[in-house]
């Protein structure tokens, strides 16, 4: 079986670092800021410049996401998602504050592009954590949003292409990678979001993980904030993000974690051996750490104010 995990703490001093406390910890530059997948490098970039100007880690991972909700060239998430098998394009979306153990999430939002600034507004807004398919975009209305076209040129030529060779609607569902962050703020807050639009042809109505607290994504700032993307049915049967910051919160690195949490995929009775999962996780002392079964996972990692994205290698597992 392969396995991929990288994992860090030890960044050099430098002025503005929390973690000189004697004990050996390494000194660690803040924000640290780390997103699943390529797309996730102008997430961080524009989720730093929030920090830079006096937002909160909630704020930096709000307006993160949202680089690639408003991306149509990303196929995946928001405006450019590819719909389900009916053509509609739903979006998943989710934040949690690890400050308050608060969050707020949508699922099977349709007509809105940036569902996490929804997501949000359900926290701040709503008694509620989670709102759905119609409740979803009333609510939207409701806290002033406007419908916009959320099928581009690109997600829609690609459907028709798929229609064409599926005119009974039926076929597996393909392409699917969520948008996932977590922040940590020089003041110790932690925050992470989500943003998915699933699996392209899905059944109309089907979710992931993504929007799920504790599924997609877990933060408290006593111990530290994880995101998952991959094979949401399967990351939401094990409540992977949660997993993994219990474990550290345990005494595990988020490497080890992560890795523990992997295997609870890889080894669920009658798994598929091709199933893809992948976190990424932050503790609150600085270290990161990440892992994916299966290859090709790559993440962007910012502290301070150095970014870099990370290919996370499949190795053969240990043991
Ligand atoms: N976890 C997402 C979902 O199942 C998709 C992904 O991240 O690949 O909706």
């Amino acid at each position: 079986m392969l396995r991929g995990a990288a994992a860090g703490v030890g960044f050099l001093a430098s002025a503005g670092v929390r973690g000189q406390d004697g004990s050996g910890r390494a000194a660690v530059e803040f924000p640290v800021i780390i997103s699943t997948w390529p797309f996730g490098k102008a997430a961080n970039l524009e989720a730093l410049k929030i920090f830079d100007s006096g937002g909160t880690a909630l704020d930096a991972v709000e307006r993160g996401v949202m680089t690639a909700e408003a991306n149509p060239a990303i196929s995946t998430v928001g405006y450019g998602g590819f719909p389900n098998k009916a053509g509609i394009v739903e979006l998943d979306a989710a934040v949690f504050d690890g400050s308050t153990l608060d969050g707020g999430a949508v699922c099977a939002l349709t007509g809105f592009r940036h569902p996490v600034q929804i997501a949000r507004k359900v926290m701040e807004n709503s008694p509620h954590l989670i709102l759905v398919g119609e409740g979803a975009n009333l609510f939207a209305r409701e806290q002033g949003f406007s419908g916009e076209e959320t099928l581009s040129d690109g997600a829609r030529a690609a459907y028709q292409k798929w229609i064409k060779k599926h005119p009974d609607g039926q076929g597996e569902p393909e392409g699917h990678d969520t948008l996932g962050q977590v922040a940590l703020g020089s003041d110790g807050s932690i925050a992470a979001a989500c943003t998915t639009s699933g699996m392209a042809w899905k059944f109309p109505g089907r979710v992931g993980d993504s929007p799920i607290v504790g599924h997609g994504l877990y933060a408290d700032n006593s111990v530290g904030g994880c995101v998952a993307t991959g094979i949401g049915e399967e990351i939401s049967k094990v409540c992977g993000s949660f997993l993994v910051v219990e474990r550290m919160r345990q005494g595990a690195t988020p490497d080890e974690a992560i890795e523990e949490t992997l295997d609870r995929i890889r080894n669920r009775p009658g798994q598929n051996p091709a199933v893809q999962a992948a976190f990424v996780a932050l503790s609150s002392n600085g270290s990161w750490g990440a892992g994916a079964i299966g290859s090709n996972f790559h993440y962007a990692l910012t502290r301070g104010n150095q970014t870099e994205v990370i290919e996370v290698t499949p190795q053969q597992r240990k043991g």
